[in-house]
């Protein structure tokens, strides 16, 4: 009988690893392939970085709640996040587009508007793509190239034991903005003439809507002189993300609750829907704040920084990674949040 194994059985990650696995690198240039934010390429002082995201209809957005130039912006800021997360600045794009006959040529203006924007913001040139039809939904694929000096590149594995971990801004709220459009979106179904109650969320709809890469963090690094030991972006959650620096790393980490930077209208938000705005920090996502290590003699220099907070610090690999919460209990966390604390 014929072998079948269900994806399911490997998880994304398992996945990419499974049919990857057997490719090595041939080329000198070749300087990280697959297992970070993006591609480092390049023999000189001066390296270049790729990444690739796709985004696919009703699975990665939903176009009754999501204006097209909005999602344009999004796609756009999903890929130079990924550059950022390398302590890098993106500097070009291509845009790939699948779409049916369901969209209008100005549908698509709409989402080129966003795309437009994103590009003006961030000083990126778009320099190509690719158009062609879909049966189905929408597929929009970006690929986002940046440039960095070889000694200012920060890779997943280089953090250290005692290092700081840090994050910018705050968390959890794009995951709190998405609860909110999901619920009026479910509102509207059973009653068209409903206004919806959008009122007071105004941040959080705009951290899911309109997400903005974190070039302004990576400048402020450069400025301060403070080189990450570690770097990524949280685009699913902080567990996830913090999982990725300690395998990557070979270390274990300690983060404290009560440190964590979360906005009134997140709290609000996961108060109304009974959830712990704890648990939607760690498990929520699409926030693209940047994740990073640094050395503990770098304290005295980030100390002040609004942009920018101490969450915990890295551990031996043997005491694995875990929080302690604003009571002082420690906990394990989870590939998908922590143990033992209940929700709500
Ligand atoms: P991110 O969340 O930062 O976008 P991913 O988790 O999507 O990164 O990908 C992890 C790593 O695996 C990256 O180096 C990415 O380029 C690589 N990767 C993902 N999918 C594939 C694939 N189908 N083939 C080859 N490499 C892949
Ligand atoms: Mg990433």
């Amino acid at each position: 009988m014929e072998n079948r194994t269900e994806i399911s059985e490997l998880g994304e990650f398992g996945l990419i690893d499974h049919l990857t696995k057997t490719f090595s690198s041939r080329r000198g240039e070749t300087v990280m392939a697959i297992g970070d934010d993006a591609a480092v390429l390049g023999t000189g002082d001066e390296k270049l970085l790729v990444s690739t995201d796709m985004l696919v209809e009703g699975v990665h957005f939903d176009l009754s709640y999501t204006p097209l130039k909005h999602l344009g912006y999004k796609a756009v800021m999903v890929n130079v996040s990924d550059i950022c997360a390398m302590n890098a600045e993106a500097t070009h794009i291509t845009v790939s587009i699948a779409v049916s006959n369901r969209f209008s040529v100005e549908a698509l203006d709409e989402l080129y508007t966003g795309i437009r924007k994103a590009c003006e913001n961030y000083r990126v040139d778009l320099i190509g793509g690719d158009t062609t039809s879909s049966a189905g939904g929408l597929v929009i694929s970006i690929t986002a190239v940046g440039r960095a000096k070889e000694s200012a590149i920060a890779y997943r594995n280089g953090a250290n034991e005692r290092d700081l971990l840090v994050v910018s801004g705050d968390l959890g709220g794009a995951y709190m903005g998405l609860q909110i459009l999901e619920r009026e979106k479910a509102v509207f179904q059973e009653a068209p003439s409903a206004q919806p109650e959008l009122t007071g969320f105004d941040y959080i709809l705009e951290r899911q809507l309109k997400p903005e890469a974190r070039i302004d963090v990576v400048k402020l690094l450069g400025d301060l002189n403070v080189k990450p030991t570690s770097m990524i972006d949280i685009s699913d959650g902080l567990a996830s993300e913090i999982f990725h620096i300690c395998k990557a790393s070979g270390k274990g980490v300690m983060i404290f609750e009560d440190k964590l930077p979360i906005h009134g209208e997140t709290s609000k938000a996961a108060d109304e829907f009974g959830m712990n705005p704890t648990t939607c920090v760690l498990n929520g996502g699409e926030d693209y704040e940047l994740l990073f290590t640094i050395a503990q003699e770098d304290f005295e220099k980030i100390k002040n920084e609004q942009m920018i907070h101490v969450i915990g610090y890295m551990t031996a690999p043997e005491d694995g990674c875990n929080l302690v919460d604003k009571a002082g209990g420690q906990h394990a966390i989870k590939a998908q949040g922590w143990d033992s604390i209940a929700e709500g």
